[in-house]
């Protein structure tokens, strides 16, 4: 659903001016039942030549590695995801669950989920360690609960234009230009950060780091530079980021009281700063700024 808001480009953008002819999608296809089986069946012969096989959703292994838990056009999806995966001239997966498992492959994960080249924090997954598409490029990801859609169109215009070699990506296969960054750059809560002035949910001028576990400084992605809907992002509207584009995610395995709360040292010291910040420079430097008075923010007037 994400992707049907992208926006630069949009779907239709993908179709009308970048020539991409969408095969089948489960909210766009108009096909049904024997007909999309006979689709996927056409394009595992080779009648159907598909040079993008885009994936969303954890696959589903269980029970005893059989995937009867999840079947789709009469039989386990797995079987589907390996073949398509086999003949795809480039393999995308989209969001958490097709990346690393995802909420699904939370201990004691009864469906046995997994993503498609990681389980987690480490590659493996569903496709294997040495997987690599016919392309030569290993399995694709785009994560995040959900995806940004213009992460996912932007990836797929690059794919059908022959520039996709030229994206980096990283060593959880997330292409560097979406996920170099953390998504603090552009957060207009970053003042407030600096100087240790903590906030709350929907309060404005104060930073979510300290007290509702906003995980902001820790995740890569570009959610305060490409806005959701051109127009906002959690930490914008003052909801914590989750860390859900990071493998890690969902953090803590959804443990009972770990979401929305800073974990802490000694009551006060956050167990986790930002990479390579250490906790007494991290204090030193919120002090500094404090006594100087640098506490205004976007949204700071003078009289
Ligand atoms: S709200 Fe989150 S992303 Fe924004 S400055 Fe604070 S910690 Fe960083």
């Amino acid at each position: 659903m994400s992707f049907l808001n992208a926006q630069e480009p949009t779907v239709v953008e993908l179709v009308t001016d970048f020539g991409i002819n969408i095969v089948w999608h489960p909210s766009m296809g108009l096909e049904i039942g024997q007909q999309v089986t006979d689709i996927l069946e056409d394009c595992i012969s080779g009648k159907i030549h598909i040079d993008i096989f885009v994936f969303e959703g954890t696959v589903i292994q269980g029970p005893n590695d059989t995937g009867t838990m999840n079947y789709f056009c009469e039989r386990p999806m797995k079987y589907w995801v390996k073949e398509l995966s086999a003949i795809a001239d480039y393999v995308v997966a989209i969001g958490d669950c097709a990346t690393w498992g995802g909420i699904p492959a939370v201990p004691p994960n009864p469906t046995d989920s997994t993503g498609l080249q990681f389980h987690k924090k480490d590659k493996g997954g569903y496709l294997g360690k040495d997987f690599i598409s016919r392309s030569g490029m290993p399995v694709i990801n785009i994560p995040g609960c959900p995806a940004h859609p213009d992460w996912m169109t932007q990836i797929l215009v690059a794919i059908s234009t022959g520039r996709i070699k030229d994206v980096i990506i990283d060593s959880y296969h997330r292409p560097t230009t979406f996920f170099n960054d953390f998504v603090q750059t552009g957060c207009t809560n970053a003042r407030a950060f600096n100087e240790k002035v903590s906030g709350g949910f929907g309060k404005r001028g104060g930073c979510l780091f300290y007290e509702v576990g906003c995980r902001g400084p820790m995740t890569h992605a570009s959610c305060n530079r490409i806005l959701w809907n051109r127009q906002s992002s959690k930490t914008r509207a003052n909801h914590p980021c989750l860390g859900c584009t990071e493998p890690g995610f969902p953090f803590h395995d959804l443990a009972k009281g770990s979401i929305f709360k800073t974990f802490k040292h000694l009551g006060f010291l956050p167990k986790e700063l930002p990479e390579g910040e250490n906790k007494l420079t991290h204090f030193f430097k919120a002090g500094v700024a404090k006594t100087v008075g640098l506490s205004k923010d976007m949204f700071t007037t003078t009289k």
